[in-house]
């Protein structure tokens, strides 16, 4: 039989969760980019962007690979790559599978002007409002403004940028503010909001959306629970207890003795280690449910097992279910214990976790 670690992606959960980040952008008509970089924030890239093809208005994601991995799948809608293309020799794939590049450098023009496509590319010009990653500034937006008056391959074309704070009090009227002042009174495509902006800051919700985390059932925001927000959790990550240690006073457990016994202890190991995207700087203590019952980790993460606490759970056994996060245990909650954050946990499950999806037909009438 296979090794018990499983993920479980609630296809009706993202579904339901979309319908959310929907509700937040009705007021003004915003469009929405479901992002899906990242295999879908480690959700599987196939399987969520076919649940959401018939609600969601286009994708956004970084790999060349994976934008035509879903055009293979039959996905029509629009698609953004939000890091551009990387080689100018990508253009001709990105002009034949109909991707829309973010572009934040002027050679980047100059070489879809140089490409010699055979259609017009649409682009979405990245400006740096203060994140101070990618994107024109004051000082090289006028050239490449300039260079885009005259351009010839370059079709429709739209300004974006990213906020650094939406999540934390500095917020994002600073960085719109610089947006307003780059783009000047602009009357076209625009977009700024990530989940975080989208649900709080309705100043930003504009043009298009970016939501990624919501999608996934998570919070964007260290303050207000997923549930506060009337998400739904999307993935668990599961597996389940391969056997049972009995700790006397003084024993410890597992590399580095991390975890010393002050009573009796009754341990259960899990079949869950770093090795499959388990964080390993998670401390004892880190949240864990057993066959429904709240549990603690103890002791160092292994690279393929880590122990839990099973003393006042004298039914749990060999075979009892351990979720480590998903259904009643929220992500962010694993993810606050272990100094990280849910996108990062899901994004680390890793391939050798088989991930199964259920649900996600449109609702039949
Ligand atoms: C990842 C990303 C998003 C989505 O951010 P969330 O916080 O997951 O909503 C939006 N825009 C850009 C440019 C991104 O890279």
């Amino acid at each position: 039989m296979s090794r018990p670690i499983r993920g479980r992606v609630d296809l009706d959960a993202l579904r339901h969760n979309f319908s959310v980040a929907r509700r937040y952008g009705a007021a003004r008509n915003t469009r929405l980019f479901s992002v899906v970089k990242a295999n879908a924030y480690g959700h599987g890239l196939v399987p969520v962007a076919t649940a959401l093809a018939d609600l969601t208005d286009g994708f956004a994601l970084l790999e060349l690979s994976e934008a035509i991995a879903l055009r293979e799948a039959g996905i029509q809608n629009p698609i953004l790559l939000l890091e551009g293309f990387f080689r100018a020799d990508d253009l001709p794939v990105l002009a034949e599978y109909g991707l829309t590049p973010a572009v934040h450098r002027l050679d980047q023009l100059e070489a879809i002007e140089g490409a010699g496509l055979p259609v017009q590319l649409p682009v979405f010009i990245k400006l740096n409002t203060g994140m101070n990653r990618l994107g024109f500034t004051a000082a090289t937006l006028p050239a490449a403004q300039a260079f885009l008056a005259q351009a010839k391959a370059i079709g429709d074309v739209a300004y974006m940028t990213h906020f650094a704070d939406a999540d934390d009090p500095r917020g994002v009227d600073w960085q719109i503010q610089r947006f307003d002042a780059l783009v000047g009174g602009w009357r076209g495509t625009v977009s700024l909001a990530n989940s975080a902006a989208l649900l709080r800051h309705p100043q930003a919700v504009r043009g298009w959306a970016r939501p990624g985390i919501v999608l996934y059932g998570s919070s964007p925001f260290a303050d207000q629970s997923a549930a506060d927000l009337g998400l739904k959790p999307v993935m668990s990550l599961e597996s389940e207890i391969l056997t049972v240690q009995e700790l006397a006073p003084g024993e410890r457990v597992g590399y580095g003795g991390l975890f010393e016994a002050q009573a009796p202890t009754r341990i259960g190991v899990v079949a869950c280690g770093y090795a499959d995207g388990y964080p390993r700087h998670a401390p004892t203590g880190t949240p864990m449910l057993v066959d429904g019952h709240r549990s603690r980790l103890l002791g160092r993460v292994s690279m393929d097992m880590l122990c839990c606490d099973l003393t006042d759970l004298p039914q749990a056994g060999v075979g009892s279910q351990v979720t480590l996060w998903g259904g009643d245990l929220p992500a962010d909650e694993v993810a606050s214990a272990a100094g990280t954050i849910s996108y990062e946990l899901f994004c680390a499950v890793a391939p050798r976790v088989p991930m199964s999806h259920v649900g996600g037909q449109a609702d039949v009438a």
